[in-house]
């Protein structure tokens, strides 16, 4: 029996631009290549509008690429984690780390579709992420991304919670510390959990603190490896740190974990999600330390009806590599994936895909994305790039 038919997936962030074929059946990424994006951060002067035009055929030229290998040739969609808000019609509403400055929204979906003629799912890249983990008997679970910033997904029912606009998932965006000289954060609002609970906002923490308390910062593995100067502290030194146990490095990360965890029970209390997966370059860099140092937290600030082991249990951390939005949207494409009826076969969206064993779910707020049948010639639905 022939191998069941690859999907083109492409994950695009501020600076890098992945792109492979996924196989639904193994759940595995293949032809994967990594290359610069061409957004802002490649061209800092350019235009927005010149930037959506460059990044849609970036996007454009690896779907070529992919769609001409072997494997490629028999692809039935092709789907897209991208680096902010998308709606429901796979229009992409800001990017702020792609093309920066505020802009009309780009219909992604729509560009894709009429260049290369197959179905194209767009989806938030941490909605991406959160497909990954998501298996088909999944009890609810809360995504956390903790690098640079803050994000969060919450997957439930099936379905990734949004609203038809690409709402939900803005934990980052709570303001949680209202001192008027509070940390700012990257949307220019004040005492945001991403601007204290981030990397970024450990960082600035632990700089901070060794310009307060100098003798505590002496005494830290963090005053060598820096000859003392607290400027000198980086991400990476104090991950290292705070893995080694290091007392000034946790101290600095606590102010943040305690936020965090106010924001988890918060989530917990209101809907009664117990499973938080953490991700992000940050928490996945400091390891099994972060997410007992988190939990530790989220124990002393307490989860009404649970009792201390209970809550501890519901931290873990996610997978240590940079696959989860080709993978997750992979795994998205084919959770919402109709296959095209035959047209005998009763009312159209009447066939669910096996969906890798996802039910496909049919609330009115997720995409829909109907494939053509496998094994179906794509040579004559293709239109010419433009
Ligand atoms: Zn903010």
């Amino acid at each position: 029996m022939a191998a069941e038919p690859p999907y083109v997936v492409l994950d695009i962030g501020g600076t890098t631009l992945r792109a492979g074929l996924y196989d639904p059946a193994s759940g595995a990424v293949t032809h994967v290549r990594r290359q610069p994006a061409q957004g802002i951060g490649a061209l800092p002067d350019a235009p927005v509008a010149e930037i959506q035009r460059l990044v849609t055929a970036q996007l454009g030229a690896e779907i070529d690429r992919l769609l001409a290998t072997d494997a490629g040739r028999r692809a039935r969609g092709i789907a897209i984690a991208f680096a902010g808000p998308v709606d429901i019609t796979g229009r992409v509403i800001t990017a702020p780390t792609v093309w920066g400055r505020r802009a009309a929204p780009l219909p992604l979906r729509e560009l894709l579709e009429s260049r290369h003629g197959l179905p194209v799912l767009v989806v938030n890249d941490l909605t991406a992420a959160t497909w990954r983990y998501a298996t088909p008997d999944s009890a609810p679970f809360c995504l956390l991304t903790v690098s640079s910033g803050i994000g969060n997904k919450v997957f439930r029912d099936g379905r990734v919670l949004l609203d038809r606009d690409g709402h939900g998932g803005e934990l980052g965006h709570w303001r949680c510390d209202f001192d008027p000289w509070a940390p700012l954060c990257d949307c220019g609002g004040r005492g945001h959990l991403g601007a204290i609970a981030s990397g970024r906002g450990a960082l600035a923490a632990a700089r901070r603190a060794a310009t307060d308390y100098p003798g505590a910062f002496r005494a830290s593995s963090l005053a060598g490896a820096t000859c003392e100067q607290a400027a000198a502290i980086t991400n990476e030194l104090l991950a290292a740190a705070v893995r080694e146990g290091d007392a000034f490095a946790v101290n600095a990360l606590k102010p943040g974990l305690h936020h965090l965890a106010r924001a988890i029970s918060g989530v917990f209390t209101a809907i009664g999600v117990r499973r938080y997966i953490v991700i992000g370059g940050f928490a996945l860099a400091i390891g099994p330390p972060y997410a007992e140092l988190l939990a530790t937290e989220l124990e002393r600030v307490g989860c009404f009806g649970l009792d201390r082991r209970e809550t501890r249990r519901m931290v873990r951390l996610g997978v240590r590599d940079d696959d989860s939005g080709l993978i997750g949207a992979g795994r998205a494409l084919h959770a919402a994936a109709r296959t095209a009826p035959e047209p005998a076969d009763g009312p159209p969206g009447a066939a669910p895909a096996a969906a890798a064993g996802i039910a496909a779910g049919t609330h009115p707020d997720t995409p829909r994305v109907e494939l053509p049948a496998a094994g179906e010639d794509r040579g004559d639905r293709v239109t010419s790039p433009t």
